[in-house]
């Protein structure tokens, strides 16, 4: 995981941070060390009404749809002056139970946003397995879009908006990745469905015109 306050990685097992001293241990002192059940939305600050909350979680479930692996889950909370969102979020991927549709989904692919709309501000935490996938830079680009309707706020939108984002980003990967000039057009048979990717030797590039992931002529 990543350091809730400098962005290095740490092991599950380190207790605190080489790089800046941020303590794990110190959060889990603070907020505890069980494990919490919580709702995929959870609005402790009551800032969504039931028509929001509805749409958000057909938001949410069209996110899931289309990541069978991923889910995203919000928090709506007024955080105290000692405790910062980036906090809450390492600790709530640490420890948190989310309501899923599918009990396989597991926090490393966990994507958790909260919002305090006191403070006006978000952060996204991601879990283990997708920090890769969405860079920090990246995060911070959503997150910098959704200052103009947290200050009015339009948490919901803000929310519905961060969703999109990421789930706008994370589509792009996979269509660049199903664009190698290495991969086979579907005319000739495409395994890549079937796991056995690795496998497969690979084309020499003289065979395919890169960007088309058509056969070019042989000369
Ligand atoms: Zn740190």
């Amino acid at each position: 995981m990543k350091c809730p306050h400098c962005s290095a990685l740490l092991s599950a097992s380190q207790a605190s941070c080489m790089a800046c001293g941020f303590s794990a241990t110190a959060i889990r002192a603070y907020l505890g060390a069980d494990w919490v059940r919580l709702e995929r939305i959870t609005d402790v600050a009551g800032r969504l009404n039931l028509r929001e909350t509805r749409h958000l979680e057909t938001v949410l479930d069209e996110f899931e749809r289309r990541f069978p692996q991923c889910f995203m889950a919000a928090y709506i909370g007024v955080l105290p002056d000692t405790l910062t969102l980036p906090d809450l979020g390492f600790w709530l991927i640490n420890h948190g139970a989310f309501q899923t549709h599918q009990i396989t989904r597991r926090n490393d692919f966990a994507i958790v946003m909260l919002v305090d709309p006191l403070r006006q501000q978000a952060a996204i935490t991601l879990g283990y397995a997708l920090e890769q996938a969405l860079p920090e830079p990246i995060l911070q680009e959503i997150l910098k879009k959704l200052r103009r309707p947290l200050r009015r706020g339009q948490v919901a939108e803000a929310i519905e908006s961060a969703c999109h984002r990421v789930d706008q980003f994370l589509r792009n990967i996979g269509h660049r990745e199903h664009r190698q000039p290495d991969s086979l057009p579907a005319s000739v048979g495409d395994a890549s469905d079937l796991g056995l990717h690795s496998l497969r030797p690979s084309q020499p590039r003289s065979l395919t015109q890169p960007g088309t992931g058509r056969l070019a002529d042989k000369p």
